[in-house]
């Protein structure tokens, strides 16, 4: 089985396909982890994300690989372990940018694929339902205001030591939405067989009960 969780940043997409998967038993992954792998190695290579003809030549020379250890996702960078290095903002916004190349989308696409040919997956992202498991039993859509999700975002922020200001993080919520929304090549949008599911008013554990619910009712 295939569950597809798109949205955009700051939902809670990568909390809640993780419990997901964790309660029906399935693998997790994490689409964006993928991406910001590429926007790390751009950054350390000194090339603008941003650049086509930039980023592309650097697809040659990157070996990316997804695995799971104590259950838990690394991504592997030529080998090394990155997991830990791509979760900053400058990241974020190097993942954002490279993701805009359709390149870097179709050199991660096979990738995708091939993991959610091989096990039952809960997949997030931004393009799962609508481009790389078209064939998903599940696809939700889970969104909330951008003022909530940056909200959140501060607090992940802060729990992880990080110092951040609302106004810094509403703003990157922001621009990462207007980039994920209006990229040419498969930009994130709901699916036409997709569930929109706004969690601005409830919490995480509902969002979880309810999301489990409509995959249970459909193994069934
Ligand atoms: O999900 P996360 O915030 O880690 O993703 C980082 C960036 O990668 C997103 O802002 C988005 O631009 C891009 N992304 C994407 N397609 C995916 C997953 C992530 O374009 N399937």
């Amino acid at each position: 089985m295939k569950i597809a969780i798109d949205g955009p940043a700051g939902a809670g997409k990568s909390d809640t396909a993780k419990a997901l998967a964790k309660k029906l038993g399935f693998i997790y992954v994490d689409t964006g982890a993928l991406y910001r792998g590429i926007g790390l190695y751009a950054i350390r290579k000194g090339k603008n994300p941003a650049s086509i003809e930039e980023v592309v030549p650097l697809l040659a020379e990157i070996k990316i690989e997804m695995r799971h250890i104590e259950s838990e996702q690394h991504i592997f960078l030529n080998g090394e372990d990155v997991s830990a290095f791509i979760r900053t903002e400058s990241v974020s916004a190097a993942a954002s940018a490279v993701s805009a190349i359709p390149a870097v989308r179709d050199f991660l696409f096979d990738m995708q694929r091939e993991i959610a040919e091989k096990n039952d997956v809960v997949m997030d992202g931004r393009d799962i339902g609508t481009v790389v498991l078209l064939d998903a039993e599940l696809k939700i859509f889970l969104t909330a205001k951008p003022e909530v999700r940056a909200g959140r975002r501060l607090r992940q922020l802060e729990a992880k030591g990080i110092e951040a200001k609302f106004d810094d993080v509403l703003a990157d919520v922001i621009q990462r939405d207007y980039n994920d929304t209006n990229r040419d090549f498969r930009p994130l949008k709901l699916a036409e067989d997709g569930i929109l599911f706004d969690n601005s008013e409830i919490g995480f554990e509902e969002t979880v009960e309810q999301i489990i619910s409509m995959a249970k009712e459909r193994m069934a």
